[in-house]
């Protein structure tokens, strides 16, 4: 399973993996603005997280 920064898993929403809990209670409670492409996941969401780690 793939999990977000903020401990959430990520859930597919319109063909996009995005983080539950912002998709749920907003962006006040997770900040992480990704999302990502199933189709393209492996290379995108390595970067991706890289990211939110280093911020
Ligand atoms: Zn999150």
């Amino acid at each position: 399973m793939i999990v977000c920064a903020c401990g959430a898993p990520f859930e597919v929403r319109r063909g996009r993996y995005v983080c539950a809990t912002r998709r749920r209670k907003g962006t006040s409670v997770c900040t992480s603005s990704l999302t990502f492409d199933p189709d393209a996941t492996e290379n995108v969401f390595l970067d991706a997280l890289e990211a939110t780690v280093r911020s």
